[in-house]
């Protein structure tokens, strides 16, 4: 029985150590089963959640709320949340700050940046058919082994003027202990499937799984022509924590220059899609909403 407490210390560390990984998964990125099985849409796909309601931006969040520090688990919904305003309010500020390795984290401007990872997925069209709503333009970091199987998203990716990010080949969260050859393989391979589909599509970012960017990684990127790029605001949606979850880390946090990272990708993402239904016509009048150039 003595052993029990160490037990639960070492679960809670996991846990914790887990929740701080950014879109670190459980899945070997090395594994070829958890894509296949990442992308199969639930029977919940699509459905709308029952409480997506807008919260109000007053929340003053917590230094550590927009940088890249591990942070707790997402809030839940709470008394401070207070009834949307009818006019909306700018959140104050603007959001700063570095990601690891010179990954930009900021968009360098006022505008807001909306990325969504781990796509293209049974979840992409959906994320799309919102953001054509909304006419808001977003930047895609795509897996490149999926890319071949959701050939209509990538097109369409384009064709609705987003713009596009490399996510890897395989979402190699440890990418920066491979070898520099191995490294621009991974990379390279993303965008000859993109090019194979569109073959002049602009592939202009980089963004290593699980923001571990290193100088390797970010140095090969670049010689390839592309910019790497972390975030400012990370709703942990991957982690499936609620869609008010999601909807109030982002209204909360979000600032002029902000770069929110989500996922149409990796899983279930009908939390993601029925965040987006509320955050879209939150974020729109309050920000400058643009893929990265
Ligand atoms: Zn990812």
């Amino acid at each position: 029985m003595a052993r029990h407490p160490r037990l639960w210390a070492a679960a809670i560390t996991l846990v914790f150590a887990a929740a701080a990984a950014g879109c670190t998964r459980a899945q070997a990125a090395t594994s070829p089963s958890w894509h296949a099985a990442s992308t199969s849409p639930s029977p919940s796909a699509g459905s709308p959640s029952p409480s997506a309601s807008p919260s109000s931006a007053a929340a003053s969040p917590s230094p550590s709320a927009t940088s890249s520090k591990p942070a707790p688990p997402s809030a839940p919904p709470s008394a401070s949340d207070t009834p949307a305003s009818p006019k909306p309010s700018k959140p104050a500020g603007q959001a700063t700050g570095k990601g690891p390795s010179g990954s930009i984290a900021v968009t360098g401007t006022s505008a807001v940046a909306l990325t969504f990872d781990d796509g293209p997925g049974p979840y992409t069209s959906q994320i799309l058919d919102l953001l054509a709503k909304y006419h808001v333009k977003a930047t895609f970091c795509v897996i490149g082994r999926q890319v071949h199987s959701y050939p209509n998203e990538i097109r369409r990716i384009v064709a609705d003027g987003h713009t596009l990010c490399n996510h890897t080949w395989d979402h190699d969260e440890q990418l920066k202990t491979r070898t520099d050859d191995q490294i621009r393989d991974e990379l390279q391979k993303t965008n000859d499937a993109i090019h194979a589909i569109v073959p002049d599509a602009k592939i202009g970012y980089f963004r290593n799984p699980g923001g571990n960017f290193a100088a390797n990684t970010v140095a090969i990127a670049k010689s390839l022509g592309m910019k790497s790029i972390y975030w400012t605001v990370d709703p942990r949606d991957w982690a499936n924590p609620g869609t008010q979850s999601i909807i109030t880390n982002v209204e909360s946090h979000t600032r002029a220059g902000a770069i929110v990272l989500s996922h149409d990708g990796g899983g279930d993402r009908s939390q993601t899609v029925a965040a987006y239904r509320v955050l879209l016509p939150y974020l729109k009048p309050r920000f400058t909403l643009i893929a990265l150039p």
